[in-house]
């Protein structure tokens, strides 16, 4: 995964909602963010914090919400919340399903 071009694409999605909005200053960006991404949330920050200097986002934080590992058992129907990478059903060892983890989107933009 590569932050820093990731922390560009969000901030050119932050400014673009500002600009749709004609807000001057960007307070927040809200980020969803899958377990699995695989994304290091330190350098995300740091890249965001570099490139958002002299842009509206200056004074933005960037918030990420984390999304748990889950998963549903094809053969027995059940959820879990997925540990280790383990992708076999701890009940009847049944393969997993992925059902949320993978997440990675900018959630909401908050403007001034
Ligand atoms: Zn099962």
């Amino acid at each position: 995964m590569h932050e820093a071009s990731l922390a560009e694409s969000i901030l050119k999605i932050a400014l673009d909602v500002a600009a749709e909005n004609h807000a001057e200053k960007i307070s927040a960006v809200a980020l969803k963010l899958g377990e699995m991404s695989g994304v290091e949330v330190e350098a995300l920050s740091f890249s965001f914090d570099v490139l958002k200097k002299n842009t509206s986002a200056e004074n933005a934080v960037l918030k990420i919400n984390r999304v748990p590992i889950t998963a549903t058992c094809n053969k027995c129907g059940k959820n879990f919340s997925v540990r280790k990478y383990n992708f076999f059903c701890p009940e009847c060892d049944g393969v997993l399903t992925l059902k949320s983890g993978r997440e990675l989107f900018v959630e909401y933009v908050d403007c001034d």
